[in-house]
């Protein structure tokens, strides 16, 4: 029996979940907080720290003042485009490559790199980044294990080469979505423990395998902590300085990038947004199978976000997810089963070996059902 939060709509099935004894989520609990918080205070906050940043980079004759990890979307261009043009700085931007490039996402890198940035592409080795994207959705039902390692790594890695002493990410995701807070400086600091344990899962020296070397890992690893320390880097989330809304970051950054592309299909396939993780083709795979594995998909992500943020109505997030949720990602599918080397009949194997037997049931027409929806 699936429950579903009584403000938004997340099933208690999503990982790390837990709802007050009310029926409401921590993701929305965090949410309300944010409707309470001085914003004011939060954004002056902000600006002594830039002015801590910039002093810092005098002082140390820098020609970077941080890193932006930037993939290119909505969110990371926003953050971009806020540092360099509103507060002055200059960032210097690391992009992780996807693992199926998708030409609207490099459509719109290219385009903010036309603004005036300087970035720097870590493109790993392809035949390693394949394999590991096969073993993992194999093993995991998730293709994007190595690559969420490799996100981690390569802002910090590049940081510490170019002696850049600050990081900024985008926002918090276990308290902007549900998960868990160690303490309140976790939101505004990013924890290297809390990356390490809840993101990377695992250490990518385990991956070593008869076809892949240490070596060959080299991108995944994520600096030592010793190197951090050594050149005090610090990393924030823009989210605890400013009022996190994916719809606003979207909107910000067509108003300032008119030529900023959405899905050109006008809506994701599994969805109702267009103007969301655009940038790699294996990205529908990856919400499918959380779909699987967890029973809730892309619509009811993005309408969560949405009514949380005081966006949507409850109401109209059920009517999405009803409509979109199941939805299967066909449009990149073979591109994607090609880039993985695996055939359709090994595909629905994998799948049903990750799909979750608690919630989900064969129906009478052997069609497998969710025990119960929303
Ligand atoms: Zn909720």
């Amino acid at each position: 029996m699936i429950n579903f939060c009584k403000k938004c709509i997340m099933p208690d099935s999503r990982p790390r979940i837990v709802f007050n004894n009310m029926g409401i989520c921590n993701a929305c609990l965090n949410s309300e907080k944010k409707f309470l918080t001085d914003w004011k205070k939060r954004e002056q906050e902000f600006v002594e720290l830039i002015e801590n940043i910039k002093n810092n980079s005098i002082k140390n004759n820098l020609y970077y003042d941080c890193v932006v990890p930037w993939s290119g979307g909505k969110d990371s261009s926003c953050i971009a485009m806020k540092l360099k043009f509103e507060y002055n700085l200059n960032p210097l931007l690391v992009t992780f490559s996807p693992l199926i490039e998708n030409s609207c996402g490099t459509y719109n890198r290219h385009e903010l790199l036309k603004m005036g940035f300087d970035s720097i592409l870590v493109k790993p080795n392809q035949i390693i980044s394949k394999k590991l994207a096969k073993r993992f959705f194999i093993e995991r039902g998730d293709p994007k294990v190595a690559w969420n390692a490799g996100i981690n790594a390569a802002p910090v890695r590049v940081a510490l080469n170019y002696n850049i002493p600050y990081v900024f990410y985008a926002e918090h995701g276990e308290s902007e979505y549900g998960g868990l807070v160690l303490s309140k400086d976790n939101l505004k600091q990013r924890d290297i423990r809390e990356v390490i344990e809840h993101q990377i899962g695992d250490f990518p020296e385990n991956w070593i395998s008869e076809d892949i070397s240490k070596k060959d890992l080299a991108p995944y690893v994520y600096p030592d902590e010793s190197k951090i320390s050594e050149v005090k880097l610090k990393a924030y989330y823009f989210s605890y300085f400013f009022k996190w809304s994916m719809l606003d970051n979207f909107n910000y950054v067509k108003n300032k990038m008119p030529s900023f592309k959405t899905n050109p299909n006008k809506r994701t396939r599994g969805t109702f947004t267009d103007f969301d993780s655009l940038d790699d083709k294996v990205d529908c795979l990856y919400y499918y199978m959380q779909y699987i594995k967890f029973g809730f998909g892309r619509a009811t992500r993005d309408s969560c976000r949405m009514i949380q943020n005081n966006q949507m109505e409850r109401s109209e997030a059920i009517k999405l997810a009803r409509k979109y949720d199941s939805e299967f990602p066909v449009d990149d599918f073979d591109e994607v089963l090609k880039y993985l080397d695996i055939n359709t009949e090994e595909f629905n194997e994998i799948v049903d070996k990750h799909r979750n037997n608690e919630i989900w049931k064969s129906s009478v027409n052997n069609k497998w059902e969710l025990v119960n929806t929303i």
